[in-house]
């Protein structure tokens, strides 16, 4: 059984049973903050056990690992890993320091079937969904190190769309917040969406308060279509008014594209969303590797654009790019890692 792939207490319970057959009672106090709380990367680690009770656990509940494939460190700090999973799909995960901050951007799924058009992520496909515990694993690996240690804050900004994924993404939410779990506070924890609509429904419902990143990229149906295919099937007037259930500040992300969406007219129209429900608006530079031929509007742009916001009463920052030097926006570290491969392929198959 994977205990990893349950809730902190469900485990715990399964843990408690299963000790108590088997010898005194203070064990359990011993071997469940093992999962979470103080990690082992196998039983066999937990050496404050006797050796036989560290066989026996390690035959029923083995703890599953990911395999690292690569890690690249950028110039400004930014490191970069490639998980692979056990039946050959791989996932990232991104590590940004920022001051005593550590947040770490995670996967929720193996490619995406959204499709924005300006993604990485998304021109690969949809692949597959991860599990809960391969979730929170990405987590839980760098929990492990104890050079890089457990990240101060998460976000589901990685590959694949969260509510696409929602079970799996609600228990790894609970497991990440829950204090038998990693207890990553709440307001640390940012899950970002194109906005699939019965699912962030759900996700307000929950008690914890959750942070909320929506993928808004444009302020009207007509451009948002152009870029975001999910716009057909939850459209912005069936988006933004779901937004209303989170009782917290919400965040809009706006990824700026040259001729799509940054004309200060858009502006206005992005400030009139915004203001009503108090959303800050996070500009984000287009990196590369989404459709060839968008163009990223000029940093001089995005600060007037972010100006004008301001103008009109809402909060915007301007997101520094980071880790460029090493492909680390949204999925671009696997496609460039597999345009290599191909690439390698191609040139094994020029020599036969
Ligand atoms: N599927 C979710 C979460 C993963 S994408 C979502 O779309 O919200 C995380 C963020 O990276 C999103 O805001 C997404 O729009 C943004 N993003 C994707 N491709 C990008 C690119 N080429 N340049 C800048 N941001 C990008
Ligand atoms: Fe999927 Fe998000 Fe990329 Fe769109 S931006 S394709 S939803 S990962």
């Amino acid at each position: 059984m994977n205990l990893l792939d349950l809730s902190p207490p469900a485990a715990a319970e399964t843990l408690r049973q299963w000790l108590a057959e088997r010898g005194p009672g203070y064990r359990y106090r011993q071997v469940a903050p093992r999962l979470w709380q103080r990690p082992v990367a196998s039983w066999e680690e937990a050496t404050d056990l006797p050796r036989e009770l560290r066989a026996a656990l390690d035959e029923a509940f083995p703890l599953p690992r990911l395999r690292l494939l690569t890690s690249q460190l950028s110039k400004d700090g930014t490191r970069k890993f490639l998980w692979g999973l056990a039946d050959g799909a791989a996932v990232e995960s991104v590590l940004i320091p920022e001051g005593r901050r550590q947040t770490l951007c995670i996967s929720s799924q193996s490619g995406c079937a959204y499709g924005c058009v300006f993604c990485a992520t998304g021109r690969m496909g949809f692949e597959r969904h991860l599990a809960t515990w391969e979730i929170v694993a990405q987590v839980r690996e760098l929990a492990l190190d104890p050079e890089l240690g457990k990240p101060t804050n998460v976000v589901f900004m990685g590959m694949g769309e969260p509510l696409h994924n929602w079970d799996a993404v609600d228990r790894a939410l609970t497991t990440l917040n829950h204090t038998m779990g990693l207890g990553i506070g709440a307001r640390h924890i940012t899950v970002s969406t194109v906005g699939v609509v019965p699912n962030l429904r759900k996700l307000a419902a929950r008690p914890e308060q959750f942070r909320l990143a929506l993928s808004l990229h444009a302020p009207t149906h007509e451009q948002r279509l152009a870029i975001m295919p999910v716009e057909k099937k939850y459209s912005l007037d069936r988006v933004l008014p779901a937004l209303q259930a989170f009782k917290r500040r919400i965040t809009f992300e706006y990824v700026m594209i040259s001729g799509k969406n940054d004309s200060l007219e858009d502006a206005d129209r992005l400030a009139a969303l915004a203001a009503p429900l108090g959303a800050l608006v996070n500009l984000l530079p287009l990196h590369p590797g989404g459709t060839p031929g968008l163009m990223p509007a000029s940093a001089a742009h995005l600060k007037e654009f972010g100006a004008r916001l301001e103008a009109l009463g809402v909060t915007a920052t301007v997101r520094r790019s980071r880790g460029l030097d090493i492909d680390a926006a949204c999925g671009q570290l696997r496609v460039a890692i597999e345009r290599r491969r191909q690439v390698a392929a191609h040139q094994d198959a020029s020599v036969e």
